[in-house]
């Protein structure tokens, strides 16, 4: 019978992956979710073989590889029961450099960031008195000769403590002096090196998966004026940019904890004899997990054709936010089965299933919840009037 998931054109970036990912065993992962730690041996051998540089251009250090390949890569670490949450930022998160900054930035920050000497895992958006509604965010950054002065809030903002730099969304014009909501706000690099401590104050927030994420303050943070990325005011549309991209890796991952969850479930009932037979020979047993199968392998196609039209340079929102969405409900409808295929047993920290349980049930809020994706969906493919 095939393995999941079936042999692809990938596989030797597969064979790659799993001889690195083999050697970070579910004890592994189990004890640094116990322990409420950071997977820092893991995070570390991915960065010195070159994988969380897969998209940055050679050029600057990196491997140039495309979206695709960089979607295998996070979805191989959670098809190997470990967790891309704890670094995908590193990916992704240099894209905004990389698309928007001044040629000077570049060859700055790239080279160190493709090494691994400096990461770039963060990136702050959210806040907590406007959520989901971007645009609205309070978070101001005034120019003051050559420095910015940053002042406001952010939450829900993860890795920094496993971080140097950070990028940043800030309003540079006030909301009443803009013609679209959607202009004024501009993204900086933020070394966090010398923003915390000196303006900037980090508190993390005790969460349900074992995920570095934290309240910040920002008290007259200065900020320097070079560390502007593209034009003032443009940021959002910068920050936008980037989505697509961040969709379809996330939508990876999610695939990646779905094979995993599926394998699990599949094994299990198969050994686990209950009335003299495997559970697994009733439908009962049988039917959410080939259901899960199904709708993984729907997501998969949806995620490779994301990934075909962003590395062609072609529009992909649709794509990207569909893959997302497949992704996310799969991986949570797989992670449900394997559960409840478990047992009891499901719910021992032993089996990992509760740990893998949690973890894949972040994607549906996060970075975007499933309702932000289906309202894209209805305005940007369906054509129906805006909602919000
Ligand atoms: C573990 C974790 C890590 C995160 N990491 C980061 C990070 O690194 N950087 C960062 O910037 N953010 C991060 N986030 C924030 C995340 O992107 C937000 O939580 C998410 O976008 C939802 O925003 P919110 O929590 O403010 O929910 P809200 O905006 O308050 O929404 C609450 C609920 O209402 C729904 N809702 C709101 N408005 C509408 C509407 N118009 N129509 C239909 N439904 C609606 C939402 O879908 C959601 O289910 C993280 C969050 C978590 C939990």
């Amino acid at each position: 019978m095939d393995a999941i998931p079936a042999p692809d054109e990938h596989q030797e970036l597969r064979d790659g992956m799993r001889a690195l990912c083999g050697t970070f065993d579910a004890d592994y992962w189990q004890q640094v979710d116990t322990e409420r730690g950071y997977p820092e041996a893991f995070v570390q051998a991915l960065t010195d073989a070159g994988w969380l540089a897969a998209l940055i251009p050679q050029e600057y250090g990196g491997s140039g590889l495309g979206l695709a390949e960089a979607s295998v890569i996070m979805e191989e670490i959670n098809l190997s029961g470990g967790n891309a949450g704890s670094c995908h930022g590193q990916m992704y998160n240099m894209g905004t450099l990389l698309r928007h900054g001044s040629g000077e930035q570049k060859r700055r920050w790239l080279p160190d960031i493709a090494s691994g000497r400096l990461r770039l895992q963060s990136m702050a958006v959210t806040e907590p008195t406007t959520g989901t509604d971007t645009t609205q965010l309070k978070t101001t950054a005034v120019r003051k000769g050559d420095r910015y002065l940053v002042n406001g809030q952010k939450v829900w903002i993860s890795r920094i403590q496993h971080s140097e730099l950070m990028i940043l969304l800030a309003r540079t014009t006030p909301l009443a002096e803009v013609t679209k909501k959607s202009e004024g706000m501009s993204v900086f690099l933020v070394d966090l090196r010398k923003a915390i401590g000196h303006g900037m104050t980090v508190r993390p927030i005790p969460n349900m998966v074992n995920h570095e994420t934290n309240e910040v303050f920002f008290d007259n943070l200065e900020v320097p004026a070079e560390n502007l990325i593209g034009q003032e005011g443009r940021g959002f549309r910068y920050i936008l940019d980037g989505l697509n991209a961040e969709r379809t890796l996330i939508a990876a991952e999610c695939i990646g904890d779905a094979w995993w969850f599926i394998d699990k479930a599949r094994r299990y009932a198969s050994e686990r004899v209950v009335f003299n037979r495997p559970i697994g020979q009733n439908q009962g047993v049988q039917f959410p997990i080939a259901e899960s199968y199904v709708e993984a392998q729907a997501a998969n196609l949806m995620r490779f054709r994301a990934c075909a039209l962003y590395d062609a340079g072609l529009p992909c929102g649709g794509e990207a936010n569909m893959a997302k969405y497949l992704a996310a409900k799969a991986s949570w409808e797989a992670a449900n089965a394997c559960l409840q295929t478990h047992g009891g047993f499901g719910f021992a920290h032993e089996y990992d299933v509760e740990r893998k349980f949690r973890e894949t049930r972040l994607y549906q809020v996060a970075p975007i919840s499933t309702n932000l994706v289906l309202s894209y969906v209805a305005e940007h493919l369906l054509g129906l009037p805006r909602s919000f």
